[in-house]
């Protein structure tokens, strides 16, 4: 798969407050400095400062990555400092995840041209059948491949060799199991608030963020779109070419 066509992300709403809005208190200073010479000073200063603002959005490629700590922390402040509005308007879910795919687009950027060499894909516990007994947290390869839930149709990802995965049950063990495993890039499926503390938490580690679907609500059989997943992961990260061997299903066929 070549494109990220299927899996349509809209960061139009983040932009246009990102940048719109610094962009429009610059114009207006601006003009202020032009018509009250008595204050043109500030006005100008002021003026500066919001094009200072809205400068590192503009960054790219190498740029970006090098600059990432300080730029996710940035538009991580924009990010929390509109959230109280859009739960108030009702859009708070689209305003995150509007944050979520501008992430994503500056990530793309950056590994479009070279790839990753050591990404790690980490999934939330739940995606996993509640139902099931196999110990999917220990290792994927606990998985029976029964093609219940999401965790078989990654496994076969894993099985090729091409993966790098890990389920977990808890936000701060997926957190240091990507400290230690040093990746670099992550590629994170979770609820949208999940995703965005997970951005903000490892602002160092470009990540690419899928969010869930939540058919039976939160944290129960939650599910995500696969070809998402593959796509980035064909698109982004180098492929291996040798599967790993030490890894297989415990059984194929078998119910859960
Ligand atoms: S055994 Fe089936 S239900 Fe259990 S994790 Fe694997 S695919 Fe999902």
């Amino acid at each position: 798969m070549d494109t990220f066509d299927f899996a349509p992300e809209k960061a139009g709403t983040f932009l246009l407050v990102r940048r719109g809005l610094p962009l429009t208190v610059c114009v207006a200073t601006l003009l202020l400095a032009l018509i009250e010479p008595s204050g043109r000073g500030w006005y100008l200063l002021a003026s500066v400062g919001c094009l200072a603002e809205v400068w590192p959005t503009f960054k790219r490629g190498k740029e970006y990555l090098h600059g990432r700590h300080y730029l996710v922390r940035r538009d991580g402040l924009w990010v929390r400092a509109f959230r109280p509005i859009a739960r108030w308007l009702d859009r708070e879910e689209a305003w995150i995840l509007s944050f979520c795919a501008w992430n994503n687009q500056r990530v793309r950027a950056a590994f479009e041209s070279r790839r990753a060499r050591k990404a790690l894909v980490l999934l939330p516990h739940c995606i996993q059948l509640a139902s099931c007994k196999a110990d999917v947290v220990k290792g994927l390869e606990h998985c029976f491949s029964c093609g219940k839930c999401s965790v078989g149709d990654v496994l076969a990802g894993v099985l090729a060799g091409k993966w790098n995965c890990r389920v977990s049950n808890r936000s701060h063990k997926a957190y240091r199991e990507a400290r230690e495993y040093q990746p670099d890039l992550i590629v994170a499926v979770a609820c949208t608030d999940r995703l965005l503390k997970g951005l903000l938490k490892l602002p160092e580690v470009p990540s690419y963020v899928i969010p869930l679907q939540l058919p039976h609500g939160m944290c129960v059989d939650t599910t995500f779109h696969v070809p998402h997943l593959e796509a980035v992961m064909a698109n982004l990260v180098e492929s291996k070419v040798e599967p790993d061997e030490r890894i297989q299903p415990l059984r194929i066929e078998t119910g859960a």
